[in-house]
């Protein structure tokens, strides 16, 4: 396994269209092993194969909490057919970091995909599995959580990020 480098905002690459994976290969299962090595380390409790560079349609997630005892969830191409309800949460991203910010989206969904052994899977999530696999599964189209932002809050992270971008630069 091995840590891969995480791109951040405003990296183009983030702004991809994954595309679908046509099979479950070795390549993919190693994608798989080295973006879940990656979320641990970052620490994070989600990734998308776009935030590693590979516009692909893999994302990895682990809430890493006590009552959700699911572990490792991987899935391959996968798309939202159900969603109902409203939540509210303060979301992060480690394309973005140090800046968190409210964020509305469905409280449920129902996720079909394929899992990492290429067997089809669906699932019903809801509270912070939700909110986190809508956040991921926005990476797969090229969006991030800063784009659901209202006017207000989308003015205070251009200009934190630009002060951000410019302290880097000094830092050089
Ligand atoms: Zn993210």
């Amino acid at each position: 396994m091995a840590l891969l480098s995480i791109c951040t905002y405003p990296d183009p690459v983030l702004r991809k269209k994954a595309s679908p994976v046509d099979a479950v290969d070795r390549e993919i299962r190693k994608l798989v092993d080295d973006m879940a090595e990656t979320m641990y380390g970052a620490p994070g409790i989600g990734l998308a194969a776009n935030q590693v560079g590979k516009p692909q349609q893999v994302i990895v997630v682990d809430l890493q909490r006590p009552e959700y005892e699911g572990g490792l969830l991987v899935l391959v191409n996968p798309k939202i057919i159900a969603a109902s309800g409203e939540t509210t949460y303060e979301e992060g991203c480690l394309s973005v970091p140090e800046f968190f910010s409210n964020v509305k989206r469905y409280s449920e969904i129902t996720v079909r995909a394929l899992d990492q052994h290429s067997k089809p899977v669906e699932l019903n999530a809801s509270g912070l599995l939700a909110v986190v696999l809508q956040h991921e599964i926005d990476h797969l189209e090229g969006r991030l959580f800063i784009d659901h932002l209202g006017a207000t809050s989308k003015d205070i992270f251009k200009r934190k990020w630009k002060r951000k971008l410019k302290e880097a630069k000094e830092e050089r």
